[in-house]
């Protein structure tokens, strides 16, 4: 076992900060992270279930990608298949590392 003592504070670039270290990373990232998650829920709750307006992919994802849930992507080979209808180089989008199954 180590005896390194590990230091409790991080810096972090983007706030400028030093912090205490939580096991996600900086807290006022994960506030502004917070936000933006809570902003896209009211969006697709109020506009899909309470306005009642048929779901439409073009605006979820118009939504998504404001808020910095999806990010552009220029596709490779490995994102085609014969059901797809855009080709290498095309623009696509896929998740940010704030939705990736493997983040925190
Ligand atoms: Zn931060």
């Amino acid at each position: 076992m180590s005896k390194e003592k590990r230091n409790p504070y991080e810096y972090c670039k983007e706030h400028r900060t030093i912090s205490v270290k939580t096991t996600a990373g900086c807290p006022f990232c994960l506030q502004a992270e917070n936000k933006r998650l809570k902003e896209f829920a009211r969006h697709i709750i109020r506009q899909y279930c309470w306005d009642m307006l048929e779901p439409d992919g073009g605006d979820i994802q118009e939504w998504a990608e404001k808020l910095g849930l999806l990010v552009p992507h220029a596709a490779t080979k490995d994102d085609i298949d014969d059901e797809s209808d855009y080709g290498v180089g095309d623009t696509i989008f896929k998740f940010s590392e704030l939705l990736q199954e493997t983040g925190r």
